[in-house]
């Protein structure tokens, strides 16, 4: 299996050179070359396998080669042993037709668990066989860096700093971040706020001799391999409502078009999916330019959904490019005119991305809304990511059966859930000593030559 970028004009990778590289040099991201497709029979084949074996079968043949089979099958099995669910993956029904697929009960409570968890053992695996040691830099949020801290923890070839907006980040994911013991992993506090720690890391990434001197290695959701482990919970729901006997559709709160991408994916693998439907929050890009073509940003909007406060979608290229027709040139071109603010998508890129995609938008008071209405009526609590995806998934339900991803456990965004609900939610017994636990963390400044000053001083020790 071969990769190319987006822009076409980037060199051509492998499935670990991929992982490792993330941004292709051309600015573009890295797509598999052909989309491998799974037959009806070998679809039915999943229904009722452990989530592992699922996982193994559908990532395999875009892997190719780079580990060996027993390789992944045990990467897999480590990757999951944190979940503190046995299906990782359940499915809960909301009500007739519609279903939640619950994808936080990784060791984070997000969604983001999924993909982290499995890059990080094989990032660790392909470094073993070279002894090559990397550092990761991140900005986040909230659930990425805690996500990317957990699945690196105590990796021997790899040290991990991720810059958040100090005073800006729920208490539980500030903790999920400061907690951690083990020496490779370092949590900064900017003082600044999400926009700073993102233009920090992509200065490190332009500063050369740096980037090449402490090997600078990326986990943004645009790194292929994350993609790639998310295609597997589209499989292991559909099939355990009837596929590839019967189609089903997802509504996935969408923020960066990662998510929702696997899901076009798992579709062009032979999934029937019948429709993708892409929930925004009031930041609402993807749901404006998916209606009328108009491709434009207009700021960003703190919602209580942040994990979706986006400007522009990045993996949203993925799906142009195929909209154009792999025209890396054209889409280059797209992405110029956005640095002015935005594009206009052609009538033919729209009729093709119109014809999988269907999208729809929650406003703040609907979100809250939704959590206390979905509470009386099913005793499910959502949080608000989540209670986006139902919101938008309630108007789209019809004779196929409507899955919506729930992307993170309540207890992550209490205040959201308690100002809609009253009801102020726990965490999961596995966890519920995290504020007890000591926090490590190192304020900075904003302050770029500092704070690479401080990651080459803490790499030498
Ligand atoms: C990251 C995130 C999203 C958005 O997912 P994308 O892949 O960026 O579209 C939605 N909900 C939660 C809780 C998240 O952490």
């Amino acid at each position: 299996m071969r990769y190319i970028s987006t822009r076409g004009a980037a060199p051509v990778l492998t499935f670990g050179e991929a992982m490792m590289t993330g941004l292709a040099r051309d600015g573009g991201l890295y797509v598999p070359e052909t989309v491998p497709v799974m037959d009806k029979a070998e679809i039915a084949a999943l229904a009722g396998l452990p989530y592992e074996e699922i996982a193994f079968r559908v990532m395999k043949p875009f892997i190719g080669g780079f580990f060996a089979d027993d390789e992944v099958k045990g990467l897999i099995a480590k990757a999951y042993t944190g979940f503190g669910h046995a299906a990782r993956a359940p499915l809960v029904q909301l009500g007739p037709n519609h279903f939640l697929l619950e994808l936080f009960h990784g060791p984070t409570l997000a969604f983001k668990d999924f993909a982290m968890q499995l890059i990080g053992q094989m990032m660790q695996a392909a470094l073993a066989k070279t002894g090559e040691r990397i550092t990761i830099v991140g900005a986040t949020s909230g659930d990425t860096g805690s996500a990317a801290m957990e699945a690196f923890k105590g990796l021997a070839n790899v040290d991990v700093f991720i810059m958040y907006p100090h005073g800006r980040v729920s208490e539980v994911q500030r903790r999920q971040m400061t907690t951690p013991s083990e020496s490779n992993v370092h949590a900064l506090a900017v003082d600044g706020d999400f926009d700073d720690c993102q233009a920090n890391v992509k200065a490190m990434f332009n500063d050369f001799d740096f980037r090449d001197g402490v090997r600078l290695a990326g986990v943004n959701s645009i790194n292929w391999a994350r993609v790639l482990a998310q295609v597997v919970y589209y499989f292991s729901s559909a099939v355990s409502l009837g596929a590839p006997h019967r189609a089903v559709s997802f509504t996935v709160p969408t923020g960066n078009f990662g998510d929702i991408f696997a899901g076009y994916i798992a579709r062009k693998m032979g999934l029937p999916i019948d429709q993708l439907v892409v929930a925004t929050n009031q930041n609402d890009i993807l749901h404006r330019a998916l209606s009328t073509g108009d491709h434009r940003t207009n700021g960003v909007k703190p919602s209580i959904s942040p994990s979706m406060d986006i400007q522009v979608s990045s993996n949203f290229e993925r799906a142009l490019f195929d909209a154009y027709g792999r025209d890396g040139k054209a889409v280059a071109s797209l992405m110029d005119e956005m640095k002015s603010g935005g594009f206009t998508i052609s009538q033919g890129a729209l009729q093709m991305l119109q014809g999988i995609f269907t999208s729809g938008r929650c406003s703040e008071a609907e979100t809250s809304a939704t959590i206390s209405a979905t509470l009386k009526a099913t005793g499910e609590l959502l949080c608000p990511h989540s209670a986006v995806g139902v919101k938008v998934a309630n108007d789209h339900l019809g004779q196929t059966p409507m899955i919506t991803l729930a992307t993170a456990h309540p207890a992550k965004f209490p205040d959201a859930v308690e100002t809609a609900t009253g009801l102020r939610p726990g965490l999961p017994p596995r966890m519920a000593d995290l504020f007890e636990r000591p926090e490590r963390v190192t304020r900075v400044s904003n302050d770029l030559p500092a704070i690479q000053a401080l990651i080459r001083e803490r790499l030498r020790r």
